[in-house]
């Protein structure tokens, strides 16, 4: 079964994840916050631009007991959010306070190393909370607490590895670039689009 890693339970994240599970593979979503939403965690007082209609997940309209205004707030948003990720039982995939610090590219595998937070704060209203965050999640999955990795990178006890097949970066705007250790220019190796 193909593996995918996921970096971010935004909107962006939650629907690759849905995606990627409906063609079978085994996913694994790591996010930073402590639950689901992106923005929307923190932009609660703001709307969106758009209407409703428009900004929707394709496969799940909003249900009517969230009562979205015309203009959602942030808030709505993040029940909608919430809601779809419920539905599509994405809870199970996510591995939450998992920061994401480097990305390799080793034997056709991509190599992706996370930062655990421990602390347990909040959980936020879908679940984030309580579920132990690492253990038994995820194919392709090493704790740190050895030297380094397998092909030699440092790693620090606090620091995690996992491994799959494809990676999807859903990072969102609001994120610093990270450049990983690849050759992605045109012509390089990992550049085989046009797009
Ligand atoms: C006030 C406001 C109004 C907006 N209005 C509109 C609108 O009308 N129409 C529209 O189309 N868009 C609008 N947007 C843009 C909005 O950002 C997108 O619509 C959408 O929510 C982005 O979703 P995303 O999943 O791509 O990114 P995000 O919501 O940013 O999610 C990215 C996720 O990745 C996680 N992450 C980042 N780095 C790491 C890492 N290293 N390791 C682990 N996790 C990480 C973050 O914690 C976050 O949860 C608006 C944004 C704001 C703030």
């Amino acid at each position: 079964m193909p593996t995918t890693v996921i970096i971010g339970a935004g909107i962006s994240g939650l629907q690759c994840a849905s995606a990627f599970l409906r063609l079978g593979h085994t996913v694994t979503i790591l996010e930073r916050e402590e639950d689901v939403g992106g923005v929307w965690l923190r932009y609660t007082a703001f709307n969106v631009q758009v209407p409703r209609e428009f900004f929707r997940f394709p496969d799940f309209a909003c249900p009517p007991e969230l009562e979205p205004e015309e203009y959602p707030t942030g808030r709505s948003l993040l029940r909608y959010i919430i809601a779809y990720a419920h539905k599509n039982q994405l809870y199970r995939h996510i591995i939450f306070r998992a920061t994401v610090t480097r990305l390799h590219r080793l034997s056709g595998q991509w190599q992706c190393f996370f930062d655990l937070r421990t602390d347990r704060g909040g959980g936020g209203g879908g679940g984030g909370g309580g579920a132990p965050p690492v253990a038994g999640r995820g194919a392709g999955l090493a704790s740190g607490g050895f030297g380094s990795s397998a092909d030699g990178f440092a790693m620090t006890p606090q620091q995690h590895r996992i491994t799959a097949d494809y990676l999807v970066v859903a990072t969102g705007l609001h994120s610093a670039p990270y450049m990983p250790l690849i050759d992605v220019r045109p012509g390089g190796r990992f550049w085989d689009s046009d797009t």
